[in-house]
């Protein structure tokens, strides 16, 4: 019987708090504010799947390759999840609960706000790149977005709420969130990482943002 006190006392005293399991959060002097036990679980599996991304041979056809990798040129290094994984978290000062007009924002260096969508409804591809994406904005003058222009076509397939046209929700040059999220993608998708299928088509999807070639 007092065992299953003390179980429940914790549990109340967790409800609520999120029980940060790993040290890579007091490492980086990341705060983890208002997210559930359940929602730092989900967050902490992303940060560690994409850890674990195994730097595997390109397995489609090489021109193809050197003609759309951007990875390396962007990302300073080699695709390896363990790289990546660092990337993020050195660009990261908080995260925080809360729904926005979107499934995340950074729009102060570094303090990310994740909605309900990243942790109920995305899947790990979504879930890793929305954080990549997030990550891009901490870096120099956050590379904001700009308003996708009226002729465009496309619609966001995780968010159908969202009138593209009426919202910054593209970038005018290449090496911004998108660009950062798009060589991520391609990289999934070159070397058969996880859903090939669906990593191209989120690629298709991510790259369409980029309506500028700037530094591309
Ligand atoms: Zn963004």
């Amino acid at each position: 019987m007092k065992k299953l006190v003390v179980i429940l006392f914790f549990i109340v005293m967790t409800e609520g708090v999120g029980f940060a399991e790993e040290p890579y959060w007091a490492e980086h002097g990341i705060k983890l504010d208002g997210l559930t036990p359940a929602q730092t679980t989900v967050l902490e599996e992303t940060i560690n799947s994409i850890g674990n991304l195994p730097p595997k041979k390109v397995a489609i056809n090489t021109a193809i390759y050197i003609r759309l990798s951007r990875f390396q040129r962007l990302y300073g290094f080699s695709f390896e999840g363990k790289t990546i994984k660092n990337w993020i978290l050195r660009r990261v000062k908080s995260i925080t609960h809360q729904n926005t007009w979107t499934v995340a924002v950074n729009d102060s260096q570094g303090d990310f706000k994740i909605g309900d969508r990243f942790f109920e409804k995305a899947d790990f591809m979504e879930r890793a790149y929305t954080l990549i994406h997030e990550a891009r904005h901490s870096d120099g003058d956050g590379y904001s977005h700009v308003r996708c222009p009226e002729s465009f076509r496309y619609v966001s397939a995780g968010s159908p709420d969202i009138d593209l046209i009426a919202v910054e929700a593209c970038d005018d040059r290449g090496d911004g969130a998108y660009g950062f999220q798009s060589a991520f993608l391609f990289e999934l998708y070159a070397r058969d990482i996880a859903n090939q299928q669906e990593a191209g088509l989120l690629y298709n999807g991510s790259v369409a943002r980029i309506v500028g070639n700037k530094k591309e």
